[in-house]
């Protein structure tokens, strides 16, 4: 089989890639001319792991290739997914100004009936307005070719991608045809071994499926650090709490970790998004409109903590930033709480020294030049002469430090630990003074 996978971002470039690891022909296709040029050198626009080794593996067989010219590369596919960006407009809403902008150039181009698949996350109704744009090119060359469009929303973890991909959780797709529910079947059969199943479903039911999704996930952590809020101002434990209620099968114990606040570029813009699209339509989503206001404050639980402990003096004071992306194993940058945290810091006179694993060049882009922004080469680089640290992702390597030494190279044994990735108790013991999240303070 043969597809074509356009926009070659987080999700394209993955979906791709494990297209073509179970032997189907794919090119992947992107408008940013240095991202093909460089991925056709082997050299990856993004991080996630074990996705460059499996790239040059396709690529040396074959089976991936990369291309800007997508009229080429749609000849004789069986399949097209549009994989671009959705980001919110103005008002909230997804933007649907690539998607529809793939769609007339797959209509323009296409030379042999295609099943077109938007990948990318959209609003209920989009798969209809993706049909009318490839219906009126094909109208416009007078062609009588037939289509169908289908809906494949992506649930795949930045840091897990891979693995999610090949062993989905499950697979979601809405379709309007027999022949189009063929095609995909056949696409993913290689990934349906050992009982991954596939759900075929009308099309604005699997629109509405990646929405629903998202939005029970950011419920989930606005819930849990609205709860750890408040453990903190009843003298309770959240880490306890959680252990509590996550035993409980009908809860269950994933997704239920207090910290800074949900980032990324899925859950913000997708909250929003179906806020939007309720309203749009006369209903409001009360519970949505609440994640939202308490995750933007949750944004800010860290730096309140810092000002509490500094007593609202940070002219000239120097803090660590242990992790820079929106959460582990990616150097995804967009939304990211440390963005907000590190802009914070500055407006009050601080100076920051930040490390992470991947995400400090993507950090340097989105948060420019600025003289009081400097980035160490290690976790423990950060730490010299600081006057506090400040754990913003919960990277596996910053789990078991070295505490002797952390507590020699900053200036004052302070950790305010977002992720409440150590133990309070621990800490104190070795004369630090902590604040994790919803837990009690130990100074
Ligand atoms: P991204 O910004 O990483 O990639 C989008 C790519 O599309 C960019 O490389 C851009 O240059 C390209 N593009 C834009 N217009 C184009 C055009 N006309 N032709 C060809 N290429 C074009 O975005 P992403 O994170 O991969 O997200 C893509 C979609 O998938 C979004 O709708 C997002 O909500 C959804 N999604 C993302 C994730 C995730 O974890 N990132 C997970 C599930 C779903």
């Amino acid at each position: 089989m043969k597809i074509a996978v356009v926009g070659t971002g987080y999700v394209g470039l993955v979906t791709g890639t494990c297209f073509a690891e179970v032997g189907i022909d794919v090119t992947c296709i992107d408008v940013n001319v240095k991202k093909i040029e460089d991925l056709k050198q082997g050299i990856l626009p993004i991080y996630e792991p074990g996705l460059e080794e499996m790239v040059l593996r396709n690529v040396d067989k074959g089976r991936l290739g990369f291309s800007t010219d997508l009229a080429s590369a749609i000849k004789g596919c069986d399949a097209a997914f549009i994989a671009v960006g959705t980001p919110p407009g103005e008002d909230g809403s997804a933007d649907l100004k690539y998607v529809l902008g793939v769609a007339r150039e797959i209509g323009q181009h296409m030379d042999d009936y295609l099943v077109v698949v938007t990948k990318s996350t959209v609003p209920v109704g989009t798969a209809k307005k993706v049909k009318q744009a490839v219906a009126e090119e094909l109208e416009k060359r007078g062609s009588e070719l037939s289509f169908d469009v289908a809906s494949n929303p992506e649930f795949l973890k930045e840091g897990a991608a891979i693995d999610d991909f090949l062993k989905p959780d499950r697979i979601v797709v809405g379709v309007e045809s027999e022949q189009a529910e063929e095609v995909m079947r056949k696409l993913y059969k290689p990934f349906l071994m050992n009982g991954h199943p596939i759900i075929f479903m009308d099309v604005p039911s699997a629109e509405m499926t990646k929405y629903a999704a998202n939005s029970m996930l950011a419920t989930k952590i606005s819930f849990m650090n609205d709860i750890a809020n408040l453990c903190e101002i009843m003298g309770a434990d959240v880490n306890m709490v959680r252990r509590g209620i996550g035993s409980d099968s009908r809860i269950g114990n994933k997704f239920i970790y207090p910290g800074i606040g949900y980032g990324g570029s899925c859950f913000p813009k997708d909250v929003k998004a179906l806020i939007k699209t309720a309203e749009e339509n006369g209903y409001s989503m009360q519970i949505l409109k609440s994640v939202e206001s308490v995750n933007e404050n949750q944004k800010e639980v860290l730096f309140n903590k810092v000002m509490k402990q500094f007593e609202g003096n940070l002219t000239g004071k120097t803090f660590a930033l242990w992790g820079l992306s929106f959460k582990p194993k990616t150097d995804d940058m967009r939304e990211a709480p440390s963005l907000v945290i590190i802009e914070k810091l500055l407006a009050e006179g601080a100076n920051v020294v930040a490390y992470d694993p991947v995400a400090i060049k993507e950090a340097q882009h989105m948060i420019g030049e600025n003289d009081r922004v400097a980035y160490a080469k290690d976790e423990y680089e950060a730490l010299i002469d600081a006057d506090a640290l400040l754990v913003v992702t919960e990277w596996p390597e910053f789990r078991s430090p070295n505490f002797q030494v952390m507590g020699k190279l900053l200036k004052n044994k302070v950790i305010i630990d977002g992720r409440n990735i150590y133990e309070a108790k621990e800490l104190q013991e070795m004369g630090f003074a902590y604040y994790g999240i919803g837990v009690q303070e130990v100074l």
